[in-house]
């Protein structure tokens, strides 16, 4: 075996340990988080700012871009505790990353955290950061073929949520093609229709998270 590959495998053993330290660590603290993962442009943030007046009481967010905090900010301006982590040329969020964050950003009166990870549907996909669910988010605006296209990203998230949907009569989009390529990738993966502009399909997304952490909370670690 190459030292590369030897070096590599160090580094993903160690990552997945640090995901299991952090997965103890949010269960301990009743918080359950969410991945989000999706293409830069898909809505990731905007779904967030849709969200945040019906969870902000409750919910924080860490926000992971290359570089600036404007989303951490947009959200902010919106009522929602948020954290930014700069990568600085990384193209996804890695477990160490998080549990810095998290020494200087406490989750006090959280117990709905999002992690929206570095606009990108490859490798985020393969990542754990202790999260309960990856959540693929993709938006109509990218084209229908981003299911069949990333199907990783599909089989490793628990729910696709569609966005963008007010744009639909503008655009050649065939959302029934996206549910049914999400579908060949991940049988039965729930797709939600939305829109952060409308407001549309926001509140059913939201339930079906609340739904899943209730259902955590009740079963034994
Ligand atoms: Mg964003
Ligand atoms: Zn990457």
């Amino acid at each position: 075996m190459s030292k590369t590959v030897k070096l590599e495998q160090k580094v993903k053993a160690k990552g997945h340990e640090i995901a299991e330290e952090l997965r103890g660590f949010f269960r301990d603290r009743g918080v359950f988080v969410v991945n989000l993962i999706g293409s830069p442009g898909a809505g990731k943030t905007s779904l967030l700012e849709g969200l945040a007046p019906r969870i902000k009481a409750r919910a924080a967010a860490i926000e992971g871009d290359l570089a600036t905090d404007e989303d951490k900010q947009r959200l902010e301006q919106l009522g929602l505790r948020a954290y930014q982590i700069n990568t600085v040329g990384a193209c996804h969020l890695d477990a160490a990353m998080v549990r810095d964050a998290l020494k200087k950003f406490a989750l006090d009166h959280v117990d709905l955290l999002f992690i929206e990870n570095v606009g990108n549907l490859v490798c985020p996909a393969s990542f754990e950061l202790g999260e309960d669910m990856k959540i693929a988010v993709v938006s109509v605006t990218e084209g229908d073929d981003k299911p069949a296209k990333y199907p990783k990203a599909m089989r490793v998230s628990s729910a696709m949520v569609v966005t963008k949907v007010d744009l639909l009569p503008h655009l050649k989009c065939d959302v029934e093609r996206m549910k049914r390529d999400a579908s060949a990738s991940a049988p039965g993966i729930p797709v939600f229709l939305t829109s952060a502009q409308t407001g549309e399909g926001l509140d059913e997304f939201l339930n079906w998270v609340l739904e899943r952490a209730r259902a955590r909370k009740a079963t034994p670690a």
